[in-house]
């Protein structure tokens, strides 16, 4: 049985492009040009049961649908324009549907991102929403790094999936458990890394597979240092250290940006960093090999990864 990877680029990724795509499939974002303007697209679907589990507060199933999204634009250094939204959904309960534009418009309306069309329809609950962004110097790419630049992550990691255990369980004031309800996707910090970033993702899926995907786009390797990983106090408290490193390096849904900088730029960039009120952790750097490898006091260490695939399993 194919993976999702395996599955886009089998059946979708070798169909001819027109010569106004600038970037097509494989990217978080795709570009476009249309006269002047190159415009990042993207769409996700959360499905009930599959992204969030039954239950999910309405609000924040609405803002994580635009944040998924316009962390997906971030990552390609867009600002974002404008939405559409398909919903299906059981039934038309009227204050799960107040709940839900409470959250969607929140996080929209908070980065004059415009809902301008979709379609609505019985189904299984899910919510598809695509964003369309403006990327005003040039897009930042996953294949622009090379070997030694350095890595960032511009938050803590993990938080999302051990939140999400939590509202698995209904649980909702958990502290975690808000990480995992409203992610922030980081749309200011993404649109100022053009000048700095030679590549950026978006960790939607776990560090540990997306900074590979960032490599291997980039035709290298990475070497992520455990100890440098950001983990929050809420995660520490909650967690053993163990399961806490685990959860920070295979959680997904923590929408923070990864990204390389050159080595010569470190300080520069720091500073730039502090100066502007964007928090970023340093966790590695790239290199000339062809995966990811992990180091705990300068050795090289082994430690459990799984990623996210959702044909992963080959089940039917
Ligand atoms: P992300 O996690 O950043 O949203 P995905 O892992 O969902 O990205 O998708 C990887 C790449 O494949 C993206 O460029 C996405 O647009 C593209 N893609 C995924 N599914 C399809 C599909 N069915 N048809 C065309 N492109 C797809
Ligand atoms: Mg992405």
């Amino acid at each position: 049985m194919p993976g999702e990877s395996d599955i886009i680029r089998e059946y979708f990724a070798g169909a001819p492009t027109r010569g106004d795509v600038s970037l097509g499939i494989g990217d978080d974002a795709a570009c476009v040009t249309a006269g002047d303007a190159t415009l990042a697209v993207c769409v996700d679907a959360l499905v009930e049961g599959v992204h969030f589990p039954a239950g999910t507060p309405a609000r924040a199933i609405g803002h994580r649908a635009v944040a998924v999204n316009l962390s997906d634009l971030a990552a390609c250094g867009a600002t974002p324009l404008w939405l559409t939204l398909a919903l299906a959904m059981p039934r038309a309960d009227t204050r799960w549907l107040a709940d839900f534009r409470a959250g969607f418009f929140e996080l929209a309306n908070a980065h004059g991102a415009s809902l301008v069309g979709g379609d609505t329809v019985r189904g299984p609950l899910q919510v598809t929403v695509q964003a369309i962004g403006r990327v005003h110097e040039r897009p930042l790419q996953r294949d622009g790094g090379s070997p030694g630049d350095d890595v960032y992550v511009s938050g803590p990691l993990g938080d999302a999936a051990g939140g999400l255990r939590f509202v698995a369980r209904d649980d909702l004031n958990h502290p975690l458990a808000s990480r995992f309800l409203y992610p922030t996707p980081r749309v200011s910090l993404g649109t100022a890394l053009a000048p700095w970033a030679t590549a950026c993702i978006d960790v939607s899926d776990g560090l540990a597979v997306d900074l590979e995907r960032l490599a291997r786009a980039s035709g290298g390797g990475a070497v992520l240092e455990l100890d440098a990983l950001p983990l929050s106090d809420a995660l520490r408290a909650t967690f053993k250290h163990e399961e806490a490193q685990y959860l920070a390096l295979n959680g997904g849904d923590d929408y923070e940006l990864c990204f390389a900088v050159p080595r010569a730029e470190r300080e520069r960039f720091e500073g730039w960093c502090r100066e502007n009120g964007h928090r970023v952790f340093r966790i590695g750097r790239l290199d000339h090999g062809d995966a990811l490898v992990l180091t705990a006091n300068g050795e090289v260490v082994t430690r459990p990864l799984a990623g996210f695939d959702h044909f992963a399993d080959g089940s039917d």
